[in-house]
């Protein structure tokens, strides 16, 4: 199907891989791919213990003594499809096609694996080639990156020989990645007595934020919409007449939450107070959160069905005031968004949370926060901040999922030469950014803290998403970079 697309090789192992189904978790397949090629390329590699594939290929004559070079990329990706979609991503491979302007290559009712097939795809063709003048390489195919980058966090340092290492698991041409955010999952738990009480339910809720990425999207000055319900509920002020069986919001931590509920139960006497708590507060908060979140809106309505904290109905077993309070406080007083913006490179994002999910499990309220920074002592403190704020409120905090971050470097030799080769190729001068977000070349140089790391790649679009779509005159340019820039590490 993508036949007549440049460069021709690139584009004929991105098919090949396409063909493969290669979702996180299911790497055997495109693990073997990998290893026939060296095979029959008569190239040196090793599997690593985690699956990680690692090719070996020599420099170009008169190039031996430059420092070795590593081309990054994860064999997995995140296979999803359309609802409509009979294909078992288990088991076949997707079908890559150009769109109708010739532009993009998208795979109809499925993920592409754009993300990050086109990295392997490069590094093949590196591989492959005998006419580029290159160092020493290294291709690391590294496994499950995207479900909690398991291959980079086990790479084994004395597998690798290059100290340059570069990550081609980004998704915006004209931007150099010079670093990456580290994180950290703060879970605050909050014990809570129940009382027995009756009367009918009330579901109370926040809908309509934006949401977004909460690492990406952290500045874009969204509503966090457990936040803006507690804040409702504090704004309504009814105390003890609040009698919530759960109260819950967002799916998951990496993400800001769209939506949030409580379900309280009241007698008939109540009722009317809170109803008119509600309005008051609901006027209030409109007027400030619908300038920040134009489809924001606020509900109470009756609901049924109180779930495991209904003893039968018209009866139910409800946070006791004073367990309720310490919930609501925490909640209040936990921070939300950017806290620190970065001196180099200026004007990013360096640090900041996100309270992901909130969940009520039996007698225990959780809040899991996701804390990020681009320096490790920053995350350090927010999250040891979040822990302090958590037992203030008589909560359990609890330190899960951490992850280092990639520290900008001032001197970067790397940088410097693929800044120099794209100004060469574009004629124009690159953007060198951070990313508020994971990548691998944190754990990397976590192993390897010597190594002089950056990340790029062409444009791909909607990533993690069946509207997945690369931009095929990106793949060609990016292409023509790393060339360049091999070309340059090559010749010292
Ligand atoms: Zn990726």
């Amino acid at each position: 199907m993508l036949e007549g697309l440049q460069p021709k090789d690139v584009w004929k192992y991105f098919e090949e891989i396409c063909a493969i189904p290669h979702g996180s978790g299911n790497t055997t397949a495109i693990s073997a791919y990998l290893q026939d090629f060296a095979k029959k390329q008569g190239l040196g590699y090793n599997v690593e213990p985690c699956g990680n594939v690692i090719i070996r290929k020599d420099a170009t004559p008169g190039c031996e003594q430059a420092p070795a070079v590593v081309l990054q990329g994860h064999m997995d990706m995140v296979a999803v499809k359309d609802e409509g979609c009979d294909k078992d991503l288990t088991k076949e491979g997707i079908q890559p096609v150009i769109d109708e302007d010739g532009k993009f290559v998208y795979a109809p009712g499925t993920s592409l694996g754009g993300d990050d097939g086109i990295a392997l795809a490069y590094g093949l063709a590196v591989l492959a080639a005998d006419n580029l003048v290159h160092p020493p390489i290294e291709l690391v195919a590294t496994v499950d990156e995207e479900t909690g980058m398991d291959g980079a966090r086990e790479l084994l340092a004395q597998d690798v020989v290059g100290r340059r290492w570069i990550n081609l698991d980004s998704e915006d041409e004209g931007i150099l990645l010079a670093g990456c955010a580290g994180g950290l999952t703060q879970h605050s738990m909050f014990p809570v007595s129940r009382d027995t009480v009756s009367g009918n339910l009330l579901r109370i809720a926040v809908t309509g934020c934006r949401g977004g990425h909460s690492g990406t999207e952290i500045d874009k000055n969204r509503a966090n919409a457990i936040l803006v319900l507690a804040s409702l509920i504090h704004e309504m002020d009814c105390g003890k007449m609040l009698q919530p069986l759960w109260i819950a919001g967002g799916e998951k931590d990496n993400a800001i939450p769209t939506t949030a509920e409580i379900v309280i139960c009241v007698n008939d006497y109540e009722r009317y107070e809170i109803c008119r708590a509600f309005d008051r507060a609901e006027r209030k908060l409109l007027d400030v959160y619908r300038r920040q979140e134009p489809g924001i809106d606020f509900v109470m309505e009756e609901t049924s069905g109180g779930g495991e904290y209904e003893i039968q109905e018209g009866s139910y077993r409800v946070m006791s005031p004073a367990s309720f309070e310490k919930v609501l406080n925490f909640l209040m007083l936990v921070p939300f968004g950017v806290s620190a913006m970065s001196e180099t490179p200026k004007g990013l994002v360096e640090t900041s949370n996100n309270v992901g999910i909130l969940r009520t499990d039996g007698d225990m309220v959780v809040a899991d926060s996701s804390v990020r920074s681009m320096i490790s002592l920053r995350k350090e403190q927010l999250g040891g901040k979040i822990a302090l704020l958590t037992t203030l409120c008589g909560g359990i905090a609890e330190r899960h999922s951490e992850y280092p971050g990639w520290e900008y470097r001032p001197e970067s030799p790397l940088r410097e030469a693929w800044v120099a080769a794209y100004r060469e190729l574009y004629g124009e001068e690159p953007k060198v950014e951070t990313i508020h977000a994971g990548l691998e070349c944190g754990l990397i140089i976590e192993h390897m803290p010597e190594t002089d790391a950056i990340s790029f790649g062409p444009n791909i679009f909607d990533i993690h998403t069946t509207a997945e779509r690369m931009e095929i005159a990106s793949v060609e340019r990016t292409w023509n970079l790393l060339v360049k820039l091999l070309e340059r590490l090559g010749r010292g």
